[in-house]
């Protein structure tokens, strides 16, 4: 019998109540015990709900009440010296690790994040070191195995493994500079050892072990240390599924198929092509292969023909109980349930599947295998084939004038009219900004009353004119508090927006909303991805009134603020009909009239973020050069059409730029603002090294966290970053944006910054 499994499960809550639950802990109205129930009543619910979907192999120990990551360095005694000796509880130094921790005299930095691969999830990056004395400290997955099983229900633990928590892990400060983390690989497996033989001895029939590292290109180069930890695990774990998600295996599988595994996984939605190398690699050997068919990254039905297809095609080679159907990944990149969803239209919401419809979707194409006669699966094959055909009716609907449009665009349209060192020139005399220029990254904390006059006007408890009067009072204060403490290039605050994305999806055709559709990106962090579904275009404009209406309130340059086309693409849900690339082209033209008309309207620096950029590269280094090539050319295409007098800005929320500094310089943005004040001067070596030549802003401060950076502090940083980055192309500004921060840390941050900046200017 072909089985049915869904890799992990979205642990925020149907209605949000982890996000709820632990902001209550954090904020002191919640105990340590709230927040503990409220956890096992979500991993309940959870549990139940794909129970009743008839799944087979149901996760547990995927619940996280922060990071999946950060779960793992806690049970794993992987926990900087930073945060011990505080008089912290376990929990508290879980959170302090996190989001940093600045209360009673404790005053310390989160740990850095990342981006989880190609995603918008980002974990807490494990910090290592020959000094890292491992230790099982508790053991989670048993725990929440332990937990179904006292209420029913038999669950898989799943578990990160070894050599990718180690590989996603970074070298600790103390480290040498060629401390390689999966080095420490002999000293990590007896704690794997102990946490497996642990789950064997309370009866666990099979483990899934993630290792998505499988899927990247260095992966090839860690064979042997695969080889040696897999068969000293074995020997003492329940059966190990070895999970693999993202991208393909390629010649990996040659000697993944050598591991002692009970079972592989593999992602068919990314990367179908790779199933017949893999079956003909695995079928001399007894490996289940689990297929994932029904996308973990993605909102879109399944096409069930399609998935069948893969799956006789497995069960051809190895039979029925070698196969089984899966998420292509966890479903942690998935909103919870479309139940929720009450505004999508019928035709609408028969196009989607969340994590619970894509729950039943797995056990109904397992069950469709394994040839089953029941009747209920007849009707949901034959209802999954006539929505199919509607959507594909649907996409079949273009339009004209936009493809049009974009056929039509020519090379001139990519490039600004002079180079950057001419263009520097005549911005400085339009803009007369001062030496090492003091900017924001455009949002101001959203507060509670901004967020509820959002929900009255959606509510239609207030009117637009009261909402749009509100807004206007929100901006006018950003304006007079950045006047007040000196900034030079102002921003309106964005308290108009409820997302980056969000906010222009619902202006631009060819998007539609979810309700209750959030997705975690980090910590208590959620989002909700619009969903694009056809060809975009712009209707009127989008930001106009509120930077022209925030120009009008000052003489200092106002920052218009937009999302680039790459970001929105990245985190929206994008179709599967058409390219990724034409559905970028389409965003950048509609980008390309609003940033012309804010320059119109007299807002001469204009911001473009993208700081999705990265998070989209293919995971594999073969598939860079097509990606990076439109990815550049769209964010042109929205930028280059304004004059030589107009500063364009761009901003990436990371300092990962590894390889793409090539396609950072080739934007052409006038300014850059980088995430840096986590990084060692090791990155604006490389920008140096490189010959980046334009404007950038290393970020100061981390923004991710409510600590207050000292003045000092910053000089320092600034001193430090000066000694690398020519002057005249230095900008001051923090990380990220200020949203998710109160205004106390907000002003005291800002204010230091300030006056470091100032200091600088005298001093340089
Ligand atoms: N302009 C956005 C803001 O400040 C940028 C946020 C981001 O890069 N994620 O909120
Ligand atoms: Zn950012």
């Amino acid at each position: 019998m072909v089985l049915s499994s869904v890799l992990g499960f979205p642990r925020i809550g149907a209605n949000r109540e982890i996000k709820k639950a632990v902001e209550a802990y954090w904020g002191g109205k919640a105990t340590a015990e709230d927040l503990t129930k409220a956890a096992a009543d979500v991993r309940k619910a959870s549990w139940t709900n794909l129970k009743n979907r008839h799944v087979d192999l149901i996760p547990s120990g995927d619940f996280s009440l922060y990071d999946h990551v950060l779960d793992h360095s806690a049970a794993f005694n992987v926990i900087p010296r930073r945060y011990t000796g505080l008089d912290l509880s376990p929990l508290d130094v879980y959170f302090a690790m996190g989001r940093g921790r600045q209360a009673a005299g404790v005053d310390v930095p989160a740990c850095e994040m990342k981006k989880w691969f190609d995603s918008n999830y980002h974990y807490v990056v494990p910090e290592l070191s020959e000094q890292t004395e491992f230790k099982l400290l508790f053991n989670k997955a048993l725990q929440e195995y332990n937990e179904a099983k006292g209420l029913g229900i038999s669950t898989r633990p799943v578990i990160l493994g070894p050599i990718s928590y180690l590989v996603l892990g970074k070298a600790a400060k103390e480290a040498p500079a060629n401390f390689q983390p999966v080095s420490l690989l002999p000293k990590l497996l007896p704690v794997y050892k102990q946490l497996l033989s642990e789950l064997k001895a309370a009866g666990v029939d099979s483990v899934q072990v993630d290792e998505p590292v499988l899927v990247l290109d260095d992966a090839a180069k860690l064979d042997k240390q695969y080889a040696s930890a897999f068969a000293e695990l074995a020997s003492v774990s329940p059966r190990i599924v070895l999970t693999t998600y993202f991208a393909r295996l390629d010649s990996n599988i040659n000697f993944i198929s050598k591991l002692p595994i009970a079972g592989l996984h593999i992602d068919l939605v990314r990367a179908p092509g790779q199933l017949d190398n893999v079956l003909e690699a695995i079928k001399p050997t007894n490996i289940v292969l689990s297929l994932g068919v029904v996308s973990g990254r993605n909102i879109w039905k399944c096409d069930f023909a399609t998935a069948l297809k893969q799956g006789q095609k497995a069960v051809a080679a190895l039979g029925e109980d070698r196969v089984i159907v899966a998420t292509s990944s966890s479903l942690l990149h998935t909103p919870v349930t479309l139940a929720s969803e009450k505004k999508l239209t019928p035709e609408q919401k028969d196009w989607f599947s969340f994590a619970l419809e894509k729950a039943a979707e797995v056990a109904t194409i397992a069950a469709l295998l394994s040839g089953s006669q029941d009747s209920k699966i007849a009707a949901a094959y034959e209802a999954n084939i006539a929505s199919i055909a509607k959507r594909r009716e649907f996409e079949h609907t273009s339009d004209d004038a936009v493809r049009k449009r974009v056929a039509s665009v020519t090379s001139d349209m990519y490039n600004r009219r002079s180079p950057f060192a001419t263009r520097k020139e005549t911005q400085a005399k339009h803009l007369d900004l001062p030496k090492f220029p003091t900017t924001t990254i455009g949002s101001f904390p959203q507060t509670k009353e901004i967020r509820n006059a959002r929900a009255k006007l959606g509510k239609s408890e207030i009117t637009e004119a009261e909402y749009e009067d509100f807004i206007k009072k929100e901006i006018e204060a950003v304006v007079r508090f950045q006047e007040k403490i000196g900034l030079d290039i102002l921003v309106h605050g964005e308290p108009e927006r409820n997302d980056m994305v969000q906010y222009f999806g619902e202006q631009l055709n060819g998007f539609v909303f979810t309700q209750n559709g959030w997705v975690q990106s980090y910590g208590s962090r959620y989002v909700r991805p619009p969903i694009i579904v056809s060809d975009v275009s712009r209707s009127a404009p989008m930001t106009v009134r509120w930077s022209s209406y925030a120009q009008s309130l000052t003489k200092k340059p106002m920052k218009g603020m937009l999302t680039g086309p790459v970001t929105i693409l990245n985190w929206s849900f994008p179709r599967d009909d058409v390219s990724r690339k034409l559905q970028s082209q389409q965003l950048a033209l509609a980008l390309r009239d609003e940033v012309i008309d804010l320059e119109k309207a007299g807002i001469s620096v204009i911001q473009v973020d993208e700081p999705a950029i990265r998070e989209g590269l293919p995971l594999r280094r073969a598939d860079w050069n097509e990606y990076l090539g439109w990815a550049v050319d769209t964010f042109k295409l929205a930028t280059a059409g304004v004059t030589d007098a107009t500063q364009t800005h761009s901003h990436f929320c990371y300092s990962d730029f590894g390889d793409i500094f090539t396609s950072i310089q080739r934007l052409d943005a006038d300014v850059i603002s980088i995430e840096f004040s986590k990084s060692d001067m090791k990155l604006l070596r490389t920008f140096q090294q490189f010959g980046y030549s334009n404007q950038i802003g290393p970020g100061v401060y981390d923004i991710h966290s409510p600590r207050v950076p000292s003045e000092e502090e910053i000089k320092e940083r600034l001193k430090t970053t000066l000694s690398i980055i020519p002057a005249d192309l230095m900008f001051v500004n923090p990380d990220c944006g200020l949203k998710t921060r109160g205004w106390k840390e907000t002003e005291a941050s800002l204010s230091n910054m300030v006056a470091a900046a100032r200091w600088a200017r005298q001093g340089a």
